[in-house]
Protein backbone atom coordinates (compact mmCIF):
# COMPACT_ATOMS: atom_id res chain seq x y z
CA UNK A 1 0.00 0.00 0.00
CA UNK A 2 0.65 3.99 0.01
CA UNK A 3 -1.05 6.62 1.04
CA UNK A 4 -0.57 8.41 -2.43
CA UNK A 5 -2.71 5.48 -3.67
CA UNK A 6 -5.61 7.56 -2.30
CA UNK A 7 -4.96 10.30 -5.32
CA UNK A 8 -3.97 7.97 -7.89
CA UNK A 9 -6.98 5.70 -8.33
CA UNK A 10 -9.08 8.52 -7.95
CA UNK A 11 -6.78 10.02 -10.91
CA UNK A 12 -7.27 6.81 -13.23
CA UNK A 13 -11.14 6.71 -12.99
CA UNK A 14 -11.22 10.55 -13.25
CA UNK A 15 -8.42 11.91 -15.04
CA UNK A 16 -10.40 15.60 -16.29
CA UNK A 17 -11.89 16.58 -13.15
CA UNK A 18 -10.57 19.47 -10.67
CA UNK A 19 -8.79 18.99 -8.31
CA UNK A 20 -7.50 21.71 -7.00
CA UNK A 21 -8.65 25.52 -7.80
CA UNK A 22 -6.51 28.24 -6.59
CA UNK A 23 -8.09 32.10 -7.67
CA UNK A 24 -8.71 31.52 -11.65
CA UNK A 25 -6.06 28.01 -11.59
CA UNK A 26 -7.45 24.37 -12.11
CA UNK A 27 -5.72 21.49 -11.40
CA UNK A 28 -6.80 18.41 -12.68
CA UNK A 29 -6.59 15.02 -11.08
CA UNK A 30 -4.41 14.18 -14.13
CA UNK A 31 -2.38 17.28 -13.53
CA UNK A 32 -1.55 15.94 -10.01
CA UNK A 33 -0.90 12.76 -11.07
CA UNK A 34 1.73 13.94 -14.01
CA UNK A 35 3.65 16.40 -11.48
CA UNK A 36 4.17 14.27 -8.81
CA UNK A 37 5.38 11.19 -10.77
CA UNK A 38 7.39 13.81 -11.52
CA UNK A 39 8.77 14.98 -8.00
CA UNK A 40 9.18 11.51 -7.20
CA UNK A 41 11.39 11.19 -10.72
CA UNK A 42 13.37 14.09 -9.36
CA UNK A 43 13.95 12.54 -5.81
CA UNK A 44 14.69 8.88 -7.51
CA UNK A 45 17.45 11.28 -9.50
CA UNK A 46 18.73 12.55 -5.84
CA UNK A 47 19.08 9.25 -4.57
CA UNK A 48 16.15 9.14 -2.29
CA UNK A 49 15.33 5.53 -0.91
CA UNK A 50 12.10 4.75 1.09
CA UNK A 51 11.83 5.79 4.20
CA UNK A 52 14.49 8.93 3.87
CA UNK A 53 12.55 12.17 4.92
CA UNK A 54 11.73 15.32 2.96
CA UNK A 55 10.46 18.38 4.45
CA UNK A 56 8.16 20.82 2.76
CA UNK A 57 7.73 24.41 3.58
CA UNK A 58 5.10 25.27 0.93
CA UNK A 59 1.93 27.12 1.82
CA UNK A 60 -1.91 26.24 0.60
CA UNK A 61 -1.20 25.87 -3.19
CA UNK A 62 -1.56 23.66 -5.41
CA UNK A 63 2.19 22.75 -5.37
CA UNK A 64 1.77 21.61 -1.90
CA UNK A 65 0.05 18.38 -2.93
CA UNK A 66 2.20 18.12 -6.20
CA UNK A 67 5.32 17.89 -3.32
CA UNK A 68 3.46 15.79 -0.85
CA UNK A 69 1.93 13.44 -2.96
CA UNK A 70 5.41 13.22 -5.03
CA UNK A 71 7.09 12.43 -2.33
CA UNK A 72 5.07 9.37 -1.21
CA UNK A 73 5.28 7.76 -4.68
CA UNK A 74 8.80 7.88 -4.17
CA UNK A 75 8.61 5.96 -0.69
CA UNK A 76 10.00 8.97 0.82
CA UNK A 77 8.48 10.34 4.33
CA UNK A 78 6.95 13.97 4.41
CA UNK A 79 8.34 16.39 6.65
CA UNK A 80 5.52 19.61 6.44
CA UNK A 81 6.84 23.11 7.73
CA UNK A 82 4.83 25.69 8.52
CA UNK A 83 6.38 28.02 5.40
CA UNK A 84 6.68 30.96 7.77
CA UNK A 85 10.03 29.36 9.62
CA UNK A 86 12.80 31.58 10.20
CA UNK A 87 16.30 29.60 9.53
CA UNK A 88 16.40 28.46 13.14
CA UNK A 89 13.57 26.78 13.50
CA UNK A 90 14.05 24.77 9.72
CA UNK A 91 17.52 24.06 11.62
CA UNK A 92 16.01 22.24 14.41
CA UNK A 93 12.84 20.00 11.87
CA UNK A 94 16.26 19.49 9.39
CA UNK A 95 18.49 18.12 11.97
CA UNK A 96 16.14 16.26 14.43
CA UNK A 97 14.11 14.52 11.25
CA UNK A 98 17.31 14.25 9.15
CA UNK A 99 15.99 15.04 6.39
CA UNK A 100 17.63 14.74 2.94
CA UNK A 101 16.14 17.60 0.75
CA UNK A 102 13.76 20.85 1.34
CA UNK A 103 11.11 21.62 -1.21
CA UNK A 104 10.11 24.98 0.02
CA UNK A 105 8.17 27.99 -1.82
CA UNK A 106 10.27 30.85 -3.47
CA UNK A 107 9.65 33.39 -0.59
CA UNK A 108 10.35 31.14 1.92
CA UNK A 109 13.81 29.94 -0.14
CA UNK A 110 15.79 32.12 1.73
CA UNK A 111 15.14 31.11 5.37
CA UNK A 112 15.38 27.24 4.37
CA UNK A 113 18.36 27.59 2.74
CA UNK A 114 19.99 29.97 5.52
CA UNK A 115 18.48 27.00 8.45
CA UNK A 116 19.05 23.92 5.97
CA UNK A 117 23.22 23.87 6.16
CA UNK A 118 24.43 21.37 3.63
CA UNK A 119 20.64 19.88 2.85
CA UNK A 120 19.64 21.03 -0.61
CA UNK A 121 16.51 23.09 -0.92
CA UNK A 122 14.54 22.63 -3.97
CA UNK A 123 12.72 26.34 -4.70
CA UNK A 124 9.01 25.79 -5.84
CA UNK A 125 7.22 29.00 -7.57
CA UNK A 126 3.70 29.72 -8.75
CA UNK A 127 5.05 29.32 -12.21
CA UNK A 128 6.84 25.45 -11.17
CA UNK A 129 5.07 23.32 -13.45
CA UNK A 130 6.11 19.66 -13.75
CA UNK A 131 8.56 20.13 -16.84
CA UNK A 132 9.99 22.98 -14.81
CA UNK A 133 11.78 20.29 -12.25
CA UNK A 134 14.64 20.22 -13.33
CA UNK A 135 15.90 16.97 -15.09
CA UNK A 136 13.05 14.93 -13.39
CA UNK A 137 11.78 12.13 -15.65
CA UNK A 138 8.60 11.24 -14.15
CA UNK A 139 8.37 7.92 -11.88
CA UNK A 140 4.83 7.03 -12.57
CA UNK A 141 5.51 3.34 -10.38
CA UNK A 142 4.68 3.83 -6.91
CA UNK A 143 6.45 2.16 -4.44
CA UNK A 144 5.38 -0.16 -2.33
CA UNK A 145 5.00 0.58 1.68
CA UNK A 146 3.49 -1.66 4.53
CA UNK A 147 0.73 -0.15 6.82
CA UNK A 148 3.34 0.00 9.70
CA UNK A 149 5.89 2.26 7.90
CA UNK A 150 6.14 6.24 8.28
CA UNK A 151 4.41 8.19 5.67
CA UNK A 152 4.62 11.94 7.34
CA UNK A 153 6.34 12.86 10.44
CA UNK A 154 4.39 16.16 12.08
CA UNK A 155 6.26 18.42 14.49
CA UNK A 156 3.84 18.89 17.74
CA UNK A 157 4.44 20.83 21.04
CA UNK A 158 2.46 17.51 22.48
CA UNK A 159 1.48 18.53 26.08
CA UNK A 160 5.53 19.41 27.23
CA UNK A 161 8.69 20.64 25.79
CA UNK A 162 10.25 21.01 22.75
CA UNK A 163 8.69 20.36 19.31
CA UNK A 164 8.76 16.55 18.31
CA UNK A 165 7.84 14.41 15.17
CA UNK A 166 4.57 12.31 15.89
CA UNK A 167 5.35 9.57 12.79
CA UNK A 168 2.41 8.89 11.45
CA UNK A 169 2.22 5.80 8.88
CA UNK A 170 0.49 4.63 5.91
CA UNK A 171 -1.98 2.64 7.78
CA UNK A 172 -3.04 5.35 10.35
CA UNK A 173 -3.58 7.72 7.71
CA UNK A 174 -5.48 5.78 4.85
CA UNK A 175 -7.82 4.81 7.71
CA UNK A 176 -8.23 7.38 9.41
CA UNK A 177 -9.01 9.42 5.37
CA UNK A 178 -11.87 6.36 5.06
CA UNK A 179 -13.28 6.58 8.55
CA UNK A 180 -13.54 10.51 8.27
CA UNK A 181 -15.12 10.05 4.66
CA UNK A 182 -17.38 7.28 5.90
CA UNK A 183 -18.78 8.47 9.39
CA UNK A 184 -18.84 12.38 8.33
CA UNK A 185 -18.18 14.31 5.04
CA UNK A 186 -19.10 11.57 2.80
CA UNK A 187 -17.45 13.19 -0.01
CA UNK A 188 -18.63 12.81 -3.94
CA UNK A 189 -17.54 13.59 -6.96
CA UNK A 190 -19.85 17.27 -6.80
CA UNK A 191 -18.53 18.29 -3.59
CA UNK A 192 -16.24 21.40 -3.51
CA UNK A 193 -13.84 21.31 -0.01
CA UNK A 194 -12.73 24.75 1.43
CA UNK A 195 -9.20 24.32 1.44
CA UNK A 196 -8.04 26.94 3.90
CA UNK A 197 -6.92 25.16 7.28
CA UNK A 198 -2.96 24.89 6.86
CA UNK A 199 -1.99 21.91 5.03
CA UNK A 200 0.86 20.89 7.04
CA UNK A 201 -1.25 20.67 9.76
CA UNK A 202 -3.12 17.08 10.55
CA UNK A 203 -7.23 18.35 10.39
CA UNK A 204 -5.79 20.48 6.68
CA UNK A 205 -4.12 17.46 5.51
CA UNK A 206 -6.70 14.90 6.51
CA UNK A 207 -9.86 16.43 6.48
CA UNK A 208 -9.32 18.78 3.28
CA UNK A 209 -6.44 17.46 0.74
CA UNK A 210 -6.73 13.62 1.64
CA UNK A 211 -10.17 12.91 1.69
CA UNK A 212 -11.03 15.29 -1.33
CA UNK A 213 -8.57 13.57 -3.49
CA UNK A 214 -9.56 9.83 -2.56
CA UNK A 215 -13.62 10.78 -3.11
CA UNK A 216 -12.69 12.80 -5.99
CA UNK A 217 -13.99 16.07 -4.79
CA UNK A 218 -12.29 19.34 -5.88
CA UNK A 219 -10.51 21.79 -3.15
CA UNK A 220 -10.88 25.55 -3.29
CA UNK A 221 -7.46 26.62 -1.71
CA UNK A 222 -7.39 30.06 0.34
CA UNK A 223 -3.06 30.32 1.59
CA UNK A 224 -4.03 32.99 4.18
CA UNK A 225 -7.86 33.22 6.23
CA UNK A 226 -9.83 36.39 6.15
CA UNK A 227 -13.34 35.84 6.47
CA UNK A 228 -14.41 38.33 3.58
CA UNK A 229 -12.50 36.39 1.53
CA UNK A 230 -13.56 33.13 2.44
CA UNK A 231 -17.37 33.86 2.33
CA UNK A 232 -16.94 35.38 -1.59
CA UNK A 233 -14.54 32.19 -2.40
CA UNK A 234 -17.48 30.02 -0.53
CA UNK A 235 -20.20 32.06 -2.61
CA UNK A 236 -18.08 32.01 -5.75
CA UNK A 237 -16.95 27.99 -6.08
CA UNK A 238 -20.48 26.97 -4.79
CA UNK A 239 -18.03 25.47 -1.94
CA UNK A 240 -20.46 22.47 -0.14
CA UNK A 241 -18.37 21.11 3.11
CA UNK A 242 -16.53 23.71 5.12
CA UNK A 243 -13.58 22.50 7.40
CA UNK A 244 -12.65 25.12 10.26
CA UNK A 245 -11.10 25.96 13.53
CA UNK A 246 -12.85 28.36 15.93
CA UNK A 247 -11.42 31.12 15.26
CA UNK A 248 -12.29 31.08 12.01
CA UNK A 249 -16.11 30.65 13.11
CA UNK A 250 -15.90 33.58 15.24
CA UNK A 251 -14.68 35.83 12.54
CA UNK A 252 -17.39 34.44 9.58
CA UNK A 253 -20.13 35.13 12.43
CA UNK A 254 -19.14 39.01 12.81
CA UNK A 255 -19.70 39.25 9.13
CA UNK A 256 -22.26 41.68 8.01
CA UNK A 257 -24.11 41.31 4.29
CA UNK A 258 -23.51 37.55 3.50
CA UNK A 259 -23.81 36.68 -0.05
CA UNK A 260 -26.14 33.47 0.12
CA UNK A 261 -24.30 29.95 0.42
CA UNK A 262 -27.03 27.57 -1.45
CA UNK A 263 -24.74 24.71 -1.70
CA UNK A 264 -23.12 24.80 1.96
CA UNK A 265 -24.34 22.02 3.31
CA UNK A 266 -21.84 20.88 6.25
CA UNK A 267 -19.69 22.53 8.71
CA UNK A 268 -16.85 20.62 10.99
CA UNK A 269 -14.89 22.25 13.74
CA UNK A 270 -11.87 20.78 15.32
CA UNK A 271 -8.61 22.03 16.78
CA UNK A 272 -9.96 23.52 19.77
CA UNK A 273 -12.98 23.79 21.60
CA UNK A 274 -15.80 25.56 19.69
CA UNK A 275 -17.67 27.82 22.48
CA UNK A 276 -21.15 26.76 22.09
CA UNK A 277 -21.71 30.37 21.55
CA UNK A 278 -20.55 30.61 18.08
CA UNK A 279 -21.97 27.37 17.12
CA UNK A 280 -25.28 28.32 17.52
CA UNK A 281 -24.36 31.83 15.87
CA UNK A 282 -22.66 30.16 12.99
CA UNK A 283 -25.89 27.57 12.03
CA UNK A 284 -28.17 30.45 12.41
CA UNK A 285 -26.89 32.96 9.89
CA UNK A 286 -25.66 30.37 7.83
CA UNK A 287 -27.97 27.87 7.56
CA UNK A 288 -25.81 25.05 8.08
CA UNK A 289 -24.99 22.38 10.26
CA UNK A 290 -21.79 22.70 12.25
CA UNK A 291 -20.25 19.61 13.75
CA UNK A 292 -17.54 19.32 16.49
CA UNK A 293 -15.01 16.74 16.52
CA UNK A 294 -11.34 16.60 17.97
CA UNK A 295 -7.96 14.94 17.45
CA UNK A 296 -4.68 15.88 17.89
CA UNK A 297 -1.64 15.54 15.26
CA UNK A 298 -0.82 11.77 17.21
CA UNK A 299 -4.12 10.71 16.54
CA UNK A 300 -3.86 11.24 12.65
CA UNK A 301 -5.89 13.05 13.53
CA UNK A 302 -9.50 12.29 13.74
CA UNK A 303 -10.32 10.59 16.88
CA UNK A 304 -14.39 11.93 17.68
CA UNK A 305 -16.73 13.56 16.21
CA UNK A 306 -20.40 14.69 16.32
CA UNK A 307 -22.26 12.55 13.44
CA UNK A 308 -24.02 13.80 11.01
CA UNK A 309 -27.11 11.21 11.68
CA UNK A 310 -26.83 11.24 15.69
CA UNK A 311 -28.47 14.20 17.44
CA UNK A 312 -26.35 17.27 17.80
CA UNK A 313 -24.98 17.78 21.70
CA UNK A 314 -23.45 21.66 21.56
CA UNK A 315 -20.17 21.83 23.73
CA UNK A 316 -19.46 17.94 23.27
CA UNK A 317 -16.65 16.33 20.65
CA UNK A 318 -19.26 13.56 20.08
CA UNK A 319 -18.15 9.77 19.94
CA UNK A 320 -14.98 8.06 18.82
CA UNK A 321 -14.92 7.70 15.73
CA UNK A 322 -15.31 3.99 13.51
CA UNK A 323 -12.22 1.95 15.14
CA UNK A 324 -11.10 4.23 17.47
CA UNK A 325 -11.28 3.65 21.35
CA UNK A 326 -11.99 6.49 24.31
CA UNK A 327 -11.47 6.36 27.77
CA UNK A 328 -11.26 9.06 30.93
CA UNK A 329 -8.28 7.80 32.72
CA UNK A 330 -6.85 8.75 36.45
CA UNK A 331 -3.33 9.30 37.18
CA UNK A 332 -2.25 5.75 36.92
CA UNK A 333 -4.36 5.50 33.64
CA UNK A 334 -7.09 3.53 35.32
CA UNK A 335 -10.37 4.45 33.62
CA UNK A 336 -12.79 6.38 35.83
CA UNK A 337 -16.47 6.25 36.25
CA UNK A 338 -19.03 7.51 33.83
CA UNK A 339 -18.94 11.37 34.56
CA UNK A 340 -16.10 11.95 36.21
CA UNK A 341 -13.15 14.19 35.03
CA UNK A 342 -9.49 12.42 33.56
CA UNK A 343 -7.40 12.38 30.87
CA UNK A 344 -8.42 11.21 27.22
CA UNK A 345 -7.04 8.17 26.62
CA UNK A 346 -6.87 7.00 23.08
CA UNK A 347 -6.45 3.85 21.01
CA UNK A 348 -6.90 2.86 17.65
CA UNK A 349 -6.47 2.78 13.85
CA UNK A 350 -5.15 6.49 13.94
CA UNK A 351 -2.80 6.59 16.74
CA UNK A 352 0.64 7.20 15.88
CA UNK A 353 3.58 4.74 15.92
CA UNK A 354 5.85 6.89 18.45
CA UNK A 355 8.10 10.32 17.96
CA UNK A 356 10.80 10.06 15.87
CA UNK A 357 13.86 8.98 17.51
CA UNK A 358 12.16 9.83 21.21
CA UNK A 359 11.76 6.39 22.69
CA UNK A 360 11.52 8.34 26.51
CA UNK A 361 9.01 10.73 25.06
CA UNK A 362 6.91 7.78 23.14
CA UNK A 363 7.22 5.75 26.49
CA UNK A 364 5.60 8.37 28.33
CA UNK A 365 2.82 9.04 25.80
CA UNK A 366 2.08 5.45 24.48
CA UNK A 367 1.26 2.67 26.75
CA UNK A 368 2.31 -1.18 26.00
CA UNK A 369 -1.12 -1.67 24.95
CA UNK A 370 -2.27 1.00 22.42
CA UNK A 371 -3.49 3.61 24.65
CA UNK A 372 -2.33 6.91 24.03
CA UNK A 373 -2.39 9.41 26.60
CA UNK A 374 -3.83 13.31 25.37
CA UNK A 375 -2.59 15.74 28.01
CA UNK A 376 -6.68 16.92 27.40
CA UNK A 377 -8.64 17.18 30.23
CA UNK A 378 -12.40 15.33 29.62
CA UNK A 379 -15.52 13.25 30.93
CA UNK A 380 -18.01 11.01 29.43
CA UNK A 381 -21.66 11.18 29.64
CA UNK A 382 -24.06 7.98 30.10
CA UNK A 383 -24.71 8.19 26.59
CA UNK A 384 -21.14 7.80 25.64
CA UNK A 385 -20.44 11.30 24.19
CA UNK A 386 -17.16 13.07 25.36
CA UNK A 387 -16.48 16.43 26.88
CA UNK A 388 -13.22 18.17 26.99
CA UNK A 389 -13.19 20.10 29.75
CA UNK A 390 -9.77 22.11 29.26
CA UNK A 391 -6.10 21.18 28.31
CA UNK A 392 -4.16 19.75 31.18
CA UNK A 393 -1.52 22.77 31.19
CA UNK A 394 -4.37 25.22 30.87
CA UNK A 395 -5.88 24.24 34.33
CA UNK A 396 -5.57 27.82 36.30
CA UNK A 397 -5.46 26.75 39.98
CA UNK A 398 -6.36 29.39 42.45
CA UNK A 399 -5.84 29.26 46.24
CA UNK A 400 -5.96 25.20 45.72
CA UNK A 401 -8.98 25.39 43.79
CA UNK A 402 -8.78 24.26 39.96
CA UNK A 403 -10.50 26.43 37.66
CA UNK A 404 -10.70 25.60 33.80
CA UNK A 405 -10.93 28.42 31.57
CA UNK A 406 -13.02 26.86 29.26
CA UNK A 407 -15.96 27.00 31.75
CA UNK A 408 -15.07 30.79 32.12
CA UNK A 409 -14.86 31.61 28.35
CA UNK A 410 -18.19 29.71 27.70
CA UNK A 411 -20.31 32.37 29.68
CA UNK A 412 -17.75 35.30 28.40
CA UNK A 413 -19.06 34.17 24.93
CA UNK A 414 -22.59 34.25 26.03
CA UNK A 415 -22.21 38.13 26.39
CA UNK A 416 -23.40 39.94 23.10
CA UNK A 417 -20.57 41.99 22.81
CA UNK A 418 -17.98 39.52 22.93
CA UNK A 419 -16.16 38.10 19.94
CA UNK A 420 -13.29 36.42 21.40
CA UNK A 421 -12.17 35.50 25.03
CA UNK A 422 -9.23 33.60 26.56
CA UNK A 423 -8.60 32.91 30.63
CA UNK A 424 -5.36 32.60 32.22
CA UNK A 425 -3.93 32.10 35.12
CA UNK A 426 -1.72 34.97 36.41
CA UNK A 427 1.16 34.57 38.69
CA UNK A 428 -0.33 35.55 42.77
CA UNK A 429 1.68 35.95 45.94
CA UNK A 430 -0.72 34.09 48.18
CA UNK A 431 -3.35 32.36 46.05
CA UNK A 432 -0.95 31.11 43.72
CA UNK A 433 -2.34 31.65 40.69
CA UNK A 434 -5.26 34.37 40.02
CA UNK A 435 -7.87 34.25 37.25
CA UNK A 436 -7.37 36.71 34.23
CA UNK A 437 -9.58 37.09 31.22
CA UNK A 438 -8.72 38.49 27.53
CA UNK A 439 -11.46 39.67 25.35
CA UNK A 440 -11.97 41.04 22.17
CA UNK A 441 -14.88 43.01 21.64
CA UNK A 442 -17.11 42.71 18.37
CA UNK A 443 -16.81 45.62 16.15
CA UNK A 444 -18.91 48.28 17.48
CA UNK A 445 -19.49 46.73 21.01
CA UNK A 446 -18.88 49.30 23.94
CA UNK A 447 -18.63 46.73 27.01
CA UNK A 448 -15.90 47.94 29.05
CA UNK A 449 -13.92 45.25 30.95
CA UNK A 450 -15.59 46.16 34.34
CA UNK A 451 -19.16 44.84 32.95
CA UNK A 452 -17.74 41.67 31.17
CA UNK A 453 -16.14 41.28 35.05
CA UNK A 454 -19.80 41.78 36.85
CA UNK A 455 -21.23 39.64 34.18
CA UNK A 456 -19.25 36.75 34.90
CA UNK A 457 -19.67 37.09 38.85
CA UNK A 458 -23.04 36.95 38.41
CA UNK A 459 -23.01 33.41 36.76
CA UNK A 460 -20.29 31.32 38.33
CA UNK A 461 -19.02 30.62 41.79
CA UNK A 462 -17.02 33.12 43.43
CA UNK A 463 -13.74 31.73 42.82
CA UNK A 464 -13.87 31.41 39.46
CA UNK A 465 -14.89 34.80 38.28
CA UNK A 466 -12.21 36.73 36.40
CA UNK A 467 -10.94 39.36 38.99
CA UNK A 468 -9.02 41.14 35.97
CA UNK A 469 -10.32 41.41 32.68
CA UNK A 470 -8.77 43.20 29.85
CA UNK A 471 -9.64 44.33 26.09
CA UNK A 472 -7.23 43.75 23.40
CA UNK A 473 -7.98 44.40 19.57
CA UNK A 474 -7.00 40.82 18.67
CA UNK A 475 -5.66 37.24 20.52
CA UNK A 476 -2.24 36.20 19.70
CA UNK A 477 -2.83 32.65 17.58
CA UNK A 478 -0.82 29.88 16.05
CA UNK A 479 -0.88 29.14 12.56
CA UNK A 480 -3.84 26.87 12.97
CA UNK A 481 -6.05 29.63 14.63
CA UNK A 482 -5.48 28.27 17.73
CA UNK A 483 -5.15 30.76 20.96
CA UNK A 484 -1.58 30.75 21.97
CA UNK A 485 -2.36 31.33 26.09
CA UNK A 486 0.96 31.58 26.73
CA UNK A 487 1.55 34.92 24.58
CA UNK A 488 -0.94 36.47 26.31
CA UNK A 489 0.44 39.07 28.99
CA UNK A 490 -1.87 40.80 31.55
CA UNK A 491 -1.98 44.47 31.04
CA UNK A 492 0.43 46.02 34.43
CA UNK A 493 -0.59 47.61 37.30
CA UNK A 494 0.66 51.00 35.60
CA UNK A 495 -1.19 50.13 32.13
CA UNK A 496 -4.89 48.99 34.12
CA UNK A 497 -4.81 52.57 35.38
P1 LIG B 1 -2.75 19.55 17.33
O1 LIG B 1 -1.81 18.44 17.60
O2 LIG B 1 -2.09 20.81 16.90
O3 LIG B 1 -3.81 19.11 16.38
O4 LIG B 1 -3.47 19.93 18.70
C1 LIG B 1 -4.21 18.97 19.41
C2 LIG B 1 -4.89 19.62 20.58
O5 LIG B 1 -5.93 20.50 20.15
C3 LIG B 1 -5.59 18.64 21.48
O6 LIG B 1 -4.72 18.00 22.38
C4 LIG B 1 -6.60 19.54 22.19
O7 LIG B 1 -6.00 20.20 23.28
C5 LIG B 1 -6.95 20.54 21.13
N1 LIG B 1 -8.26 20.22 20.52
C6 LIG B 1 -8.50 19.63 19.34
N2 LIG B 1 -9.83 19.55 19.11
C7 LIG B 1 -10.46 20.07 20.19
C8 LIG B 1 -11.83 20.27 20.57
N3 LIG B 1 -12.84 19.95 19.77
N4 LIG B 1 -12.06 20.83 21.78
C9 LIG B 1 -11.05 21.19 22.59
N5 LIG B 1 -9.75 21.05 22.29
C10 LIG B 1 -9.45 20.49 21.10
Amino acid sequence: MNLADLLLRTAERHPERAALRLDDSVVRYADLDEASARVAGLLADRGLVAGDRVGVMLPNVPQFAVVYYGILRAGGVVVPMNPLLKAREVGYYVADSGARLVFAWEWAVEEATAGAGDVEVVAIAPHTTAASLSGAEPATAVVERAPSDTAVILYTSGTTGHPKGAELTHGNLTRNVEVTQSDLLHLTGDDVVFGGLPLFHSFGQTCTLNVAMAAGASVVLLPRFDARATVELLARHGVTVFAGVPTMYSALVALEDLPPLPRLRLAVSGGAALPVEVLGRFEERFGCALLEGYGLSETSPVASFNRPDAPRTPGSIGMPVSGVEMHVVDDDGVPVEVGAVGEIAIRGHNVMKGYWNKPDATAAALSEDGWFRTGDVGRRDEEGRFFIVDRKKDLVIRGGFNVYPREIEEVLYEHPDVNEAAVVGIPHATLGEEIGAAVVLRAGATATAEELRAYVKLRVAPYKYPRLVWLLDTLPKGPTGKILKREIVPPTAAEQE
